[in-house]
């Protein structure tokens, strides 16, 4: 009889790598082997390349995450943030969403919390700037953007009016250009109900500091979805950078200097800071550096029990020549949490690991409701094709039955009835009501619930 004791295997962060990396392993392991622990302070993890969807409001926000509870329902998950990593004693330390710290040991450890937006320290971007990674965030750009199509319907000060209506994004990659085309789609749909507004007031600005636009559909179609924004009137500031946008004065290297009230920043991401709280080896751009095989590597040396992949880690590309590593996209990270799951299975057999070869198959992305481009396996396609390309990939890769029945009936309801094109913008303010109501707390009141001890 098999009397060993489960091996640990900690999964750090549920996105991309994690969750199909902890759904293989969980699958292809016996629990009497290897207990899998996934540990992310989020409940879901969130499909990101439907977040311009679901920021245009063409799905539910609900419908482009992954609820961890449902999915992984063979591993024990951890709401918390892993706030250090101590490999040397094979220790994290997790941060629950309530409580003190706790300590848990492991066996093997996959580290695949991902990547932050790459910030530059411009003067009022800390006040002024919406990122685009999360959920949240998206469901934040939406109500923002339609409640200044409110603002500006009815102030009656032109310069208000002027910057509500001028919505600037910084960064030209897929999540900024798909967050920008489909942001001026919604506008667009939304104006015919606000007779007070005309669209050639409504001014959207692309920043973009390199020459070219959404570098991973290739050159010839970036230039192409160049165009296409240009016709719908987007302003593209090519080898432009932000300079500061302090008080919402939006100023660009160009020397244009405007008012806008809504900016995105969308310019890059960088591996996670939690790496800085590990003793794990950084490569020279702060990610973790990985064999092939997805093991963390310390020059030479493989760390024992130690994995990465995604946007944390630098893999070798073994379809390019040598020095040249995976790019941060969820077509790796999903491809790498396959292998690296694999592997781990292996060495618990007491195999030896495969290394991950994948050649980078192009990439597709809409523009806005049937628009898009995309540049596949060496096939270009422009417009409704590649929109249609863009939708039909997104949903096959989209984790669980469940969550592709639920986008598809998305937008099977907003192709027949229009899409919903209104603000909730009470959502960020909940506890409001009350202000009116119940005096603030003072320190020499203690907060204890009135009545306490009477019945
Ligand atoms: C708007 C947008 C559109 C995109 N579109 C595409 C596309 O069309 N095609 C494509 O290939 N790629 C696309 N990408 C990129 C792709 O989504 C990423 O490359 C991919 O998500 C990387 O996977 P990952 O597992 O490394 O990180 P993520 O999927 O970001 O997952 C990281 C997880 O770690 C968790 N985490 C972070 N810190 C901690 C911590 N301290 N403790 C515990 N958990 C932690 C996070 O909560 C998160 O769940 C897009 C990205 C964005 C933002």
């Amino acid at each position: 009889m098999d009397h060993v004791r489960p091996q640990r295997v900690i999964v750090v962060g549920a996105g991309h790598v994690g969750l199909y990396a902890a759904l293989r392993l969980s699958r292809r392991v016996s629990p009497r082997r290897a207990e899998v622990v996934v540990i992310d302070p989020q409940p879901h993890m969130t499909y990101q390349p439907f977040l311009p969807e679901a920021a245009a409001g063409n799905i539910s926000p609900r419908h482009s995450v992954v609820p961890l509870r449902r999915e992984l329902k063979r591993c024990r998950i951890v709401s918390g943030e892993v706030t250090r990593i101590e490999h040397d004693r094979k220790t994290v330390t997790v941060q629950p969403i309530e409580g003190p710290p706790t300590e848990m040991t492991y066996d093997h450890i996959i580290v695949a919390p991902g990547s932050v937006s790459r910030t530059l320290p411009v003067p009022g971007l800390r006040e002024r700037g919406i990122g685009f990674k999360t959920i949240g965030e998206a469901i934040y750009l939406r109500n923002h953007i339609l409640d200044r199509l409110d603002v500006a319907a009815v102030t009656p000060d032109a310069a208000v009016r002027k910057a509500s209506l001028t919505f600037v994004f910084v960064g030209g990659g897929y999540a900024g250009i798909e967050a920008l085309a489909e942001m001026e789609d919604v506008v667009r749909d939304a104006l015919p109900t606000y007779p007070e507004l005309r669209q050639e007031e409504v001014r959207f600005v692309l920043v973009e500091a390199t020459n070219r636009i959404l570098p991973e559909v290739g050159a010839k179609m970036g230039a192409y979805a160049a165009r296409q924004l240009d016709r719908r009137g987007i302003d593209l500031r090519l080898e432009t950078r932000l300079e500061s946008c302090v008080d919402g004065w939006v100023v660009l290297s160009d020397g244009d200097r405007f008012k806008a009230e809504t900016l995105v920043w969308t310019a890059g991401v960088k591996p996670s800071p939690m790496l800085d709280r590990t003793d794990l080896p950084r490569g020279p751009r702060g990610h973790l550096t990985a064999r092939p095989t997805l093991q963390v590597v310390d020059g030479d040396r493989v760390l024992d029990g130690a994995w990465t992949a995604g946007d944390c880690a630098q893999v070798p590309d073994l379809t390019k020549p040598e020095g040249a590593y995976c790019s941060p996209s969820a077509q790796h990270a999903v491809r790498q949490a396959k292998v690296l799951a694999d592997n781990i299975r292996l060495v618990l057999l007491g195999g030896e690991p495969k290394p991950y070869k994948h050649k980078y198959a192009g990439s597709v992305a809409s523009l806005g409701l049937h628009k898009g481009v995309a540049h596949v396996y060496g096939i270009k396609l422009t417009g409704l094709p590649a929109w249609f390309m863009h939708r039909t990939y997104h949903v096959s890769r989209i984790p669980s039955f469940n969550r592709k029945a639920r986008v598809v009936a998305d937008w099977t309801l907003a192709f027949v009835f229009r899409r919903e094109t209104i603000s909730l913008g009470q959502l960020h303010e909940p506890r409001e009501e009350f202000t009116h109501v119940t005096p603030p707390l003072t320190s020499d009141r203690p907060a204890e619930p009135v009545g306490a001890g009477t019945r």
